[in-house]
């Protein structure tokens, strides 16, 4: 019998592992589950603040669409079903006054797949903020792309300007360049303003710069007034969302990409490396998604309860993290905070805390309070800050219970303190244990 098992030399040295690939750990989300899992195993209580998953259910229509198309066995067109297509062009075409059609969209197995794709197939060197998602960089090295980040700083939110967007592509005016913007932003929580889409939409059209905006998050802005700089830019923009954050449907697996007519030629580069990979999305789960993105009044209602919740929730955690002597941008969408607990240093020090790894280790050794690092997300490792995930409780029970609380009232501590116990409980374990350090 063959035998493939690694001998000490082969796993120093790490042989047979694509150049690329060696060295990069798992990605850093999937990492911490996996470790609160086994804490939890272990008879702990963990407060899982570090997944960014949703928290609420698949709105009852979509999943009555799964299971009416459980037998849609077919495999489908490499770019999607064309309802599918349709129905996706139909709501951006809708929101952003863009004349998308179904030929101008692309359906993945998640956005993240196709992240991966679009920076495989274009020839270009890689532009993100930092901070930024855990998994545009590691994509871009697995690749082999350059990667350039950009930095940002708390005065104003962690968000890219046009000036240092504009610094990095006057270096070398003609160099292709890939730039992601993600808003409402993961890690950060917050969103841009339409002054600052409008400023960098231009510097990326006069570098002709391919702009892929992440605009996952952009169903739960807190007040429904998401906008895409596609408005600004439409000429090189890329939409990016699926149904994963503002369905509730993670797992599912389906993201999508929109493209303007200009870029056509990505979008076919794309879908011939989907051919000869993934063929196609799961039948049943793009049926399904017609649903979704068509969407209905009851889709509407729920995704008003679903931010409200968010929004209540989000405010409630950052005010307690600044009053604790965090730095915390305001949330103003999806369900992150990014908190900065620099001002704690000295005390932090004599602990052995000098990076956010070990912040966050000790954390979640201390309190059961599970949260990301800074520098998963680019920072460097002795910046003292961490993503938290504010959705560790029971969606369905929440929004039933937001459905009773007339809309005209916030939802007060009180309700949050019931519906959203285990994340109000972390946050003031997180806020005591920094106090008392
Ligand atoms: N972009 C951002 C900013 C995300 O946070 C995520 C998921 O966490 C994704 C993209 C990928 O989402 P999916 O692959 O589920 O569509």
């Amino acid at each position: 019998m063959a035998d493939f098992t690694r001998t000490e030399s082969d796993l120093r040295h790490n042989v047979n592992i694509n150049l690329n690939v060696r060295g990069l750990p798992q990605s850093a989300t999937l990492a911490i589950n996996e470790l609160s899992k086994r804490l939890q195993a272990e008879g702990r209580t963990v407060y899982k603040l570090g997944l960014g998953q949703s928290p609420f259910p698949v709105p009852a229509e979509v999943v009555a669409a799964l299971k009416e198309n459980a037998h849609q066995k077919d495999y489908l067109p490499v770019g999607g079903l064309p309802a599918l297509k349709e129905a996706v062009a139909e709501r951006h075409r809708r929101r952003e006054s863009i004349d998308y059609r179904h030929e101008d969209v692309l359906i993945g197995p998640g956005s993240k797949e196709l992240m991966f794709l679009v920076q495989l197939v274009y020839y270009g060197d890689l532009v993100i903020p930092v901070p930024s998602w855990v998994s545009y960089a590691p994509q871009a090295r697995i690749i082999g792309r350059h990667i350039h980040w950009l930095d940002t700083h708390h005065g104003n939110d962690l968000h890219l300007t046009p000036d240092v967007f504009e610094r990095l592509c006057a270096q070398d005016p003609e160099c292709p360049r890939l730039i992601i913007l993600n808003y409402p932003n993961n890690p950060s929580g917050t969103t841009y303003s339409v002054d600052e889409l409008k400023a960098i939409a231009a510097v990326a059209r006069k570098y002709r710069v391919i702009l892929i905006s992440d605009e996952i998050y952009g169903d739960l802005h807190h007040q429904g007034k998401h906008v895409s700089i596609a408005r600004f830019y439409p000429e090189g923009t890329i939409i990016s969302s699926g149904l994963s954050k503002w369905c509730g449907a993670g797992g599912w697996r389906l993201g999508t990409f929109v493209f303007p007519r200009a870029l056509h030629w990505l979008r076919e580069a794309m879908a011939v490396v989907a051919s000869e990979t993934f063929t196609a999305t799961s039948a049943p789960i793009q049926y399904a998604a017609v649903t979704a993105f068509r969407g209905s009044p009851a889709i509407d209602h729920y995704l008003v309860l679903s931010r409200r919740i968010l929004k209540a929730l989000g405010n409630h955690c950052a005010r307690k993290l600044q009053r604790a002597g965090a730095v915390v941008p305001r949330p103003r969408g999806g369900f992150y905070l990014f908190a900065n607990f620099n001002a704690f240093r000295t005390e932090l020090r004599r602990r052995g805390i000098y990076t956010s790894q070990q912040f966050c280790d000790t954390l979640l050794e201390e309190t059961g309070v599970a949260v990301l690092p800074g520098s998963a997300f680019g920072l460097h490792r002795e910046e003292l800050s961490t993503r938290l995930s504010y959705v560790d409780f029971d969606g369905a029970a929440a929004l039933a219970a937001a459905e009773a609380i007339r809309p005209d009232q916030s939802l007060d501590t009180a309700f949050l303190k019931r519906h959203c116990a285990p994340v109000v409980t972390a946050i003031d374990r997180l806020v005591g244990w920094v106090g008392n350090l």
